[in-house]
């Protein structure tokens, strides 16, 4: 039995949220042509599409809301953000902006130009994109132990330095504008870096004169996984175990929409370079507006502030990734395969192995997010063939190494007894797993149709 660590914190206000029947739902994924993105948040009873801006903020950051300061410039909670930025990543520069892809728009054109590569343990999906915008190539050089799902690694999310040497002695060093280390490695299945991995790509970047980035979004969660699995850093607290982490970047750029648990906003850090600092204000004025507000009202920036400090209570983040662990022990017990150890924001359900007899073209990581739908309401998605799409050269659907549902789970915002519900799902699916069918398109756009295609049942 997997331990659930009680929620650190009680209940003020709450959000009621409907139970259609059953019958219903199978009227509402019908209508809305068997694509979770076409439903209303409404008919969804647990929503698991994305922790990204979706968690609960304290009674503490909606009193922020209310004493935010909105002047255009010298704001007092611009003040605070600093303050409380300083306190947890140890970096001299920060520069608010309104969510983590307007951080990449800012600074990765600074970087990387046409003919440039950048370097990662794994492109999130916007990284990859203004990589590509500003003309460069993304090249992701994960652990190859990263594909396995079963197999055990405590630091899954790890960058493959012997291939990273080997990719900078390729491309020629000076061609490699950045290297980026995105903790934890979100499409990877939110797992961990190591610090002794973190040190080690650091200092081959610095031996080759190549700048450091560490894309920011979970750091807090990162900083957990190291203090709970590697040697040397059980007695550090999460912000001494943060502030080690990022010492070994020059540069970050973060989404705060999941660990500063705010529902819009992001933060680009400068470690203590003056000019690269200038650059980044230069850049983000005509972008996100006067730097002390970054696309951003006052009041979301002293959320922001609060959020900060929030995020690396450790009692806070032995109760969030207590949720996941709970989660995947009980999926052991009833046999569900995830991609294992689970990471830190979502359970990664293994729907190759759930419902094998539904071929990669038939999409089984989105017929078990229907399923999880018509089940319990449960809302999750495809991470897996479906969202891959077709070759942009021969139109064939490409096959996909994994197919996965995703979980992710909003901070703070569901409880116990919403996981049991999840795992009871998932136990009625498997007993009935034989009966459930693939999907076939019947329309779809061009480029990244998992948000908008229409399906239909086989
Ligand atoms: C969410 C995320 C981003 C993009 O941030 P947005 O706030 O959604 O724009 C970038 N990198 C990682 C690793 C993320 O998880």
């Amino acid at each position: 039995m997997t331990k659930y660590y009680a929620e650190p914190f009680k209940i003020k206000m709450v959000e009621p949220i409907k139970i259609l029947t059953k019958e219903e739902r199978i009227e509402k994924i019908e209508e809305a042509n068997y694509n979770v993105f076409a439903l209303n948040s409404d008919d969804v009873y647990i929503d698991l599409l994305t922790d990204s801006g979706t968690g609960a903020m304290s009674a503490n950051q909606w009193a922020g809301i209310m004493v935010g300061d909105e002047a255009y410039s010298g704001s007092r909670s611009y003040k605070n953000l600093m303050i409380s930025a300083a306190d947890v990543f140890g970096y001299k520069y920060y520069q608010p902006v309104h969510q983590g892809r307007a951080a990449e728009k800012v600074v990765m054109p600074i970087f990387l130009q046409e003919g440039k590569v950048a370097i990662s343990n794994m492109h999130f999906d916007t990284t990859r994109a203004h990589v590509e915008l500003a003309g460069a190539r993304a090249i992701d050089c994960v652990i190859p132990e990263a594909l396995d799902t079963v197999n055990f690694h405590p630091f899954k999310g790890n960058m493959d330095n012997a291939r990273m040497k080997e990719l900078i002695e390729e491309n020629g060093s000076e061609n490699v504008g950045m290297i980026i280390i995105t903790v934890t490695n979100n499409s990877a299945g939110g797992q961990p870096v190591s610090m002794a991995n973190i040190k080690e790509t650091s200092e081959i970047a610095k031996s080759y004169g190549i700048p450091v980035c560490i894309d920011a979004a979970r750091y807090a969660e990162n900083s957990y996984f190291i203090k709970m699995r590697e040697d040397g850093y059980a007695d550090k607290s999460i912000k001494e175990i943060a502030q080690e982490m990022f010492s070994y970047a020059d540069v970050f750029t973060m989404s705060a929409k999941k660990d500063a648990i705010i529902n819009m906003g992001g933060l680009i850090g400068v470690k203590d370079d003056p000019e690269l600092f200038e650059t980044v204000k230069a850049r983000t004025i005509p972008y996100e507006g006067f730097i002390s507000y970054g696309g951003l009202s006052g009041r979301d920036i002293e959320a922001m502030a609060i959020g900060l400090q929030e995020g690396t209570s450790f009692d806070f983040l032995q109760y969030r990734i207590g949720q996941m662990e709970y989660l995947a022990g009980k999926l052991d017990e009833i046999g569900i395969a995830y991609q294992s150890p689970v990471g830190g924001h979502a359970v990664f359900l293994d729907a190759k192995k759930l419902l094998s007899h539904i071929p990669y073209h038939e999409f089984p990581a989105q017929a078990l997010a229907i399923e999880l739908y018509i089940e319990a309401g449960i809302r999750s998605c495809d991470i897996g063939s479906y969202m891959m799409g077709n070759d942009p050269d021969t139109g064939e659907q490409i096959e996909s190494q994994f197919e996965f549902t995703r979980l992710a789970v909003p901070r703070r915002v569901y409880t116990q007894s919403h996981l049991d519900v999840i795992v009871e799902a998932l136990k009625e699916i498997r007993d009935r797993k034989d009966q459930i069918k693939g999907y076939e398109i019947k329309w779809e756009p061009k480029v990244l149709r998992h948000f908008t295609a229409k399906l239909k049942p086989l």
